[in-house]
């Protein structure tokens, strides 16, 4: 296996994912249309000009670019979880820790009651 000697631009290494407007089938590149025969990694402007969506049969041209969905960095993933915790006030954070520890002292208390 060589490597390809060009250099690939982001569009190339994570081709758009196209949404049907009629009824909001997304064509996924890296995943393909098994039921058309159409090979993962098949990019949307590669697609036999007889394609329709699988769902509800709409052509090609009804179908919007919606940009790269799969793309490989998992980085919009990582920031909501971000979000999630720092939408907290400092106050509900404090009461989650103190929270925390009670538990983890009445735990403790009753390990100690059994012995
Ligand atoms: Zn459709």
């Amino acid at each position: 296996m060589s490597e390809p000697a060009k250099e690939q631009t982001l569009a190339e290494k994570s081709p758009a994912s196209y949404e049907c407007n009629g009824c909001g089938y997304i064509y996924v590149p890296s995943k393909g249309d098994n039921n058309a025969k159409i090979a993962s990694g098949t990019p949307f402007e590669e697609l036999p000009s007889d394609w329709k969506c699988p769902v509800c049969g709409a052509r090609r041209l009804q179908f919007s670019n919606i940009g790269a969905t799969d793309a490989p960095s998992g980085f919009e993933e990582n920031l909501s979880y971000g979000f999630g915790f720092n939408r907290l006030t400092p106050g509900q954070k404090n009461l989650l820790i103190f929270s925390a520890l009670a538990i983890g002292f009445l735990f403790f208390l009753s390990l100690y009651g059994l012995n």
